[in-house]
This record gives structure tokens, sequence and C-alpha cells, in this order.
């Protein structure tokens, strides 16, 4: 969640896509089924784009969003549509991940940043994303998910009042492939492609392959994690069960791109590790952060409790809980200098009438309204309003049917009530940590820096990850490595 306020989603211009007809696959020559022309497929980036910047926000780092752009765009001009006008955007999410929209939009999440270690991985990550345009994956997938009639639920959440605000968006139509990936096959002809133009702007292949182990690694660390955390796993899309040191056909794809090597690849580590120099490292206090059940947000000076085991979906217009059976879901959102008491505010928002139990109250010594109220759509509405400071806090509770409402209203209503102003204690837990570059001296070890780090009990494993030294890597004298401050 990131002030200002609240941004409604624009959705359903994708309907108006003129429907189906054949296009010649840029990469294979051959005629595919798709839906879209080229300058269908550039409008529906376009737009689709605007929704992406809007859910993640860019990141705000001008040096290293320069260097992206600088390095894709060499990528773009060696791949099969050089002629496309391709935008490489850093998103501020600690999430691990890339990846693409049709028409050549291609996003790196500043999470995934940490851990690469050269410029010629963040290029096999560009290379990768590339892929998947030239091949047209994401407009296959596309016109696949339209043609089916499927796509709409695509978040996965099963609560109709909530289909139109976090499911039905463009990222939902365009399907679960996009942040997921795309199946083995379309992966490995990404990887493929990735490396041809790799080689192809002058850099070793091989780093895709680089790149493939240290995110596995990652992905298997995170998944130790997310099972003592009781959290869902982070996964990079384009990782596959086995891992790339052992997975053949991964070798092969990417060894067909040695012919294109030229005589000295270019590694480019000390540039790139410079220009990562300073990166938000985890969740950023200008978004909130999430830490267990509770999320704190210092900027705004709120911090708010879920109900244990609810999925805590943050994005940069609102704030979300789902529950685990996916059937209740509870959406914070603010305004700015509301009028009235809470209980007007309410009233007026909402247009409440009689048998809308609307009452005043207060959550934590501040001034708020609660309300049960029947949506536009006939669903039970659970409302919560708090002011603090100069905005309004807006907690709406929603369910599938009467019955999940029923059940899960307690939840929504204690959600409300855990509202309260950050205190300074949590204000030191939300601390922003930020990912730092050091030269490591005679007799250095992880285990040492671990101590100094502000990680945690992990923080040693953290370390080899990020300086792809995991599990055993330790800093060789005179070496850059990156520590996290
Ligand atoms: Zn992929």
């Amino acid at each position: 969640m990131k002030r200002p306020p609240v941004l409604k989603l624009v959705f359903g211009f994708l309907l108006l896509v003129p429907l189906a007809n054949c296009a010649t696959n840029p990469v294979t020559g051959r005629q595919n089924f798709v839906m879209m022309s080229e300058s269908q497929e550039v409008s529906t980036g376009r737009k689709a784009d605007q929704e992406v910047r809007k859910e993640y926000g860019a990141y705000d780092l001008p040096t290293l969003q320069q260097y992206v752009t600088t390095v894709g765009q060499k990528l773009a001009k060696m791949s099969h549509r050089p002629q496309l006008e391709y935008h490489f955007t850093v998103v501020d999410s600690p999430e691990i991940n890339a990846f693409a929209l049709p028409g050549g939009y291609v996003y790196i999440t500043r999470g995934i940043i940490a851990y690469l270690n050269s410029e010629a991985e963040l290029a096999a990550v560009l290379g990768h994303e590339i892929g998947h345009v030239t091949a047209r994956h994401s407009v296959q997938q596309y016109s696949a998910s339209m043609a089916t009639g499927i796509g709409a639920t695509v978040l996965g959440i099963l609560v109709p009042e909530l289909g139109s605000d976090l499911g039905q968006n463009i990222l939902g139509l365009l399907g679960n492939a996009l942040l997921s990936g795309y199946g083995r096959d379309h992966e490995l002809e990404a990887d493929r492609l990735g490396a041809e133009y790799l080689a192809r702007a002058g850099y070793d292949p091989q780093a895709m392959i680089r790149v493939i182990g240290v995110l596995k690694n990652q992905e298997e660390f995170d998944a130790e994690l997310a099972r003592q955390e009781g959290r869902e796993p982070r996964r990079y899309h384009g990782v596959f069960a086995t891992h790339p040191d052992n997975d053949t056909r991964l070798q092969q794809v990417v060894g067909e791109a040695n012919r294109y090597v030229l005589a000295k690849p270019a590694v480019g580590r000390a540039e790139f590790l410079d220009r990562s120099n300073g990166i938000a490292f985890g969740d950023s206090p200008e978004q909130g952060i999430v830490r267990g059940s509770d999320f704190l947000h210092p900027g705004l000076g709120f911090g708010l409790r879920f109900p244990k085991e609810w999925k805590i979906q943050n994005r940069p217009d609102r704030l979300a809980g789902i529950n685990p059976a996916r059937d209740a879901a509870v959406e914070l959102t603010l305004i700015e200098k509301p009028q009235g008491a809470p209980a007007d505010f309410l009233r007026r928002t909402y247009r409440l009438g009689f048998g809308s139990e609307l009452g005043s109250t207060t959550v934590n010594g501040l001034p708020a309204a609660t309300a049960v109220t029947t949506s536009q759509k006939g669903a039970p509405l659970f409302l919560g309003a708090v002011y603090l400071g100069s905005r309004a806090y807006v907690l709406k509770g929603m369910a599938a049917n009467s019955h999940a409402f029923t059940r899960n209203r307690p939840d929504m209503l204690a959600t409300f009530r855990s509202f309260h102003p950050v205190t300074d204690e949590e204000r030191k837990l939300a601390r922003p940590l930020t990912l730092k570059t050091v030269t490591a001296r005679a007799g250095m070890t992880y285990g040492e820096l671990a101590r100094q780090s502000p990680l945690g009990k992990n923080a040693e494993r953290y370390l080899r990850l990020i300086n792809a030294a995991y599990p055993t890597g330790e800093p060789a004298p005179g070496q850059t490595i990156k520590i996290i401050e």
C-alpha cells in the first residue's frame, strides 16, 4: 500500500480486442493460432503496462533503471523481433521474479536483482523474458484463455465481490502464466532464445544456467522458510524441479547458443554490483511491511493484524487479506481528508440506509464506525472506517456467500479492531534493509558477517545466496561482496 489514495483498477478493455486470426510466429516462422495482430499485441501490452505499474509501482532508482534499459535494449536488438519497441522496468517488489507482457514490455523486480552477481546474469534474466516476447508466449496464452473462456478468476480468489477489485484485472486475463510461468516447453524455449540473445549481444550464454542455479538455490531455501513460517513459498517462474546442473534438456538448449559466442564474452561483475549498491532488500517501509500476520506501515503510521493463516496481499493501491478457504476477504483502502465523523462518512460514502447496523465506536483510541450492509451485487458487506491523522481507513469485509460471511464476520471485525497507530517498537521492527557492497578482507567469513547482520537467524544463508556462494562458499580476500544493512 502506498500513499496517496485509492486508485480504481481499470479493466475490461481487453474484451474489445477483435478476435481470431492466424499470425506468423517470429521465431519459428510457422503459423500460430493467435487472436492478435502485432499492433493489437502492442496496444494490449501498453494498456496492461499501466496495470502493472499501478499494481507494483516502478522502483525509483534512476541509475539502476537506466542500466537495466541499456542491457535490455542491447539484447532486444539481437532478438528475432528487433523492430519492436521494448520497455524495461524495474518494479518495486521484494518478490523474486521477472515477467513480460505482449508487445515488448519486460519487468524485473528489485527482489531478483539482489540475487544476481553480474551484468551477464541480469542479461540472462532479461533475455529469457525477451524470449517469451519474441516467441509470443503471452499472446498464445492470452488467446488460449480467451478462446476457452477461462482466465477471469486467475488470482484464484473465489469471492465474487473481489472479482472486480482483485481478480479480474488485466493480469488476471493474461493468466497465471505471466507470473508463474508458461509450462516446461515454453520456458525451455525462452531459455534457448535468451541464451542465443546473450551470446549475440556479447555475453556468455552459460550465465543462463548460472542464474537458474542461483534462483533454484533460493527457491529451495525459501520453501524451507515458508514451511517454518506457514506461508506460501516464493517461486521464480522459470525454475523447474530438476537442479540446472543436472538438467540435460536445459544444458542442451543453452549449449546451442555456443555457436554465436564472441571471442571474449563480457561478464560485467564490477559494473553490475556498483549499480545495484544501495537497493532495498525485502519489504520497503514506503509500501508497508508484512511480519507474520502483522502488517506495519511506518510511512502512514499504522499497524493491522490479520487472522492467522490469512494470506496478505500488499499492493500499491490496496491491502487485502484472504482466508485459507478463499471464500472471504478483507480489503483496506485509504481516503484523504474525510468529511464529518466516521459514521457520517460511512453513511454518505456507501449510501447506508436503515438496517445497516451503523454504529460509532473507537478502535484503540481512534474515532471509528462500523456497519453491515448489502453490496450492489446483493452480497453482505462489512464496513469499518477509522480515522488516523487526516485520513480515513476503510476496511471492507466480503465473502462468497452469506454462510461464509457469517462464519468470517468475527475475523473481519477483529482485523478492523486491530488497527492501531504504529508503536516505537514496531518502527524498529520495520526498519528498511538495504544492500551494500564491501570489499572482503583476508579471513572474512559469511558466518562473521552474519553475526553483524540484521537478517536474523538465517543471515548466513541469505548472504551466501545473494553472493552466489551457496551453500558453503566463503569470500575471497579483495573480492567485492554484498551485505545487507
Ligand atoms: Zn519464463
